[in-house]
């Protein structure tokens, strides 16, 4: 039988014809059109103004902490659960992540696991939209706010989602896009930075091209030490066509999750990504966490899936955990302040969620999950 891979893109037609065309003629006076092309149409699907296509959603994160002015000393609260990259930029800028419990429905930071954490240090927040999931913004950007700290929305796993009518990336000081190969929407490897702010767009586009001011009219000026972060045409040619796709990339991602939940939604052992009232989950990995009560940790789970030919990926283990982070002050009592982040992590795998899936596939990954995890029947 065929592996059923855990993620992977959709490329149509329409990505090879903009790829071919931008390869053969995306070069002189058209050398930045497909870039202009692709920031437009993204900055537009997200409701922004400004938008910046990036190598990755990396050193969007990296150019972000440098226009908020992030540096040596300071502290930058990251959730505990999530991809590494969330976490590792703020060392970029000499300043060091601390890491936040999340909240047990949302998978995501809250108002209060963020504000436990600040200290007279904080200088930003990433909030992290875990697999598609929203945390709670109001609440977020009021006690951010309050604190006149800056949040960064991390919005690579959630190009889609939405809490209440608005998209996800629309609602920190700016907003981070991954189109790594795994994601919802794929340049191969790639990033946006989006913002509503002009002064933060400046600052980036400055930032981002090793110090030169677009404004300035000597091209080989350079005002001040930035870093080279720039996307190729090649690349934005293939993400202006899934920008234009982005509806029915969305619209599988949600498919697919509704394949699962019909088939596990109802085993009481098993939690699956939530959608609360006012938010549109993109469900961009769907995810079951394992009442502990099973007794099956993560890795028994994900290993009885590789024997039978399917590809899963674990619940992030929680950053605090992480021997890259070992050297950190306060990440030996990290588990204890984060209960609810350990927890999930042991018990979490995340499911195939590529867009090559078909409801063939889910029904073979649900019976060897059912098989997996016996439930007594139902009195
Ligand atoms: C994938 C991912 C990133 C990093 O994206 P790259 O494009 O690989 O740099 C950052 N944050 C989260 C939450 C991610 O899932």
């Amino acid at each position: 039988m065929n592996r059923i891979s855990v993620a992977g893109p959709s490329i149509t037609d329409l990505e090879i014809e903009y790829v071919t065309d931008a390869a053969r003629n995306a070069w002189y006076e058209r050398w930045n059109e497909y870039n202009e092309r692709f920031e437009a149409a993204f900055a537009a699907y997200v409701g922004v103004p400004y938008a910046i296509s990036l190598p990755s959603c990396t050193s969007a994160l990296h150019l972000s902490m440098a226009a908020l002015g992030v540096g040596p000393g300071d502290e930058v609260i990251v959730p505990d659960i999530t991809w590494i990259a969330s976490a590792v930029p703020s060392t970029y800028v000499g300043a060091r992540p601390v890491f936040c419990d999340i909240d047990p429905v949302t998978w995501c930071v809250s108002a209060e696991t963020i504000e436990r954490a600040i200290t007279p240090r904080t200088k930003a927040i990433v909030a992290v939209e875990l697999y598609g999931s929203m945390p709670n913004w109001t609440e977020v950007l009021d006690m951010a706010a309050r604190h006149g700290i800056p949040v960064i929305e991390d919005a690579a796993e959630a190009v889609g989602s939405e809490f209440m009518g608005r998209k996800a990336g629309a609602f920190g000081a700016t907003g981070v896009f991954s189109f790594h190969g795994s994601k919802t929407m794929s340049t191969g490897e790639g990033g946006m930075l989006v913002t509503s702010d002009r002064a933060a767009y400046d600052r980036c586009v400055m930032l981002r091209d090793q110090g030169r001011n677009p404004a300035t009219r000597t091209r080989l000026w350079n005002e001040e030490i930035g870093f080279k972060y720039r996307m190729s045409a090649v690349q934005a040619a293939l993400g202006l066509a899934q920008t234009e796709r982005m509806p029915e990339l969305l619209a599988k991602k949600r498919e697919i999750f509704g394949w699962y939940a019909a088939r596990l939604g109802e085993m009481r052992c098993l939690t699956l990504n939530a959608e609360p009232e006012g938010v549109l989950n993109s469900y961009w990995m769907t995810t079951v966490i394992v009442d502990e009560a099973m007794g099956v940790d993560k890795e028994q789970l994900m290993a009885r899936l590789d024997a039978v030919g399917i590809d899963t990926r674990p619940f992030f283990y929680p950053l605090s955990s992480l021997p890259a982070f070992a050297h950190l002050p306060d990440v030996r009592s990290a588990e204890e302040r984060n209960p609810v982040a350990y927890s999930l992590s042991r018990y979490g795998i995340n499911l195939p969620s590529g867009l090559n899936l078909t409801e063939t596939d889910v029904d073979r990954v649900c019976a060897e999950v059912r098989e997996a995890l016996p439930e007594p029947a139902r009195v």
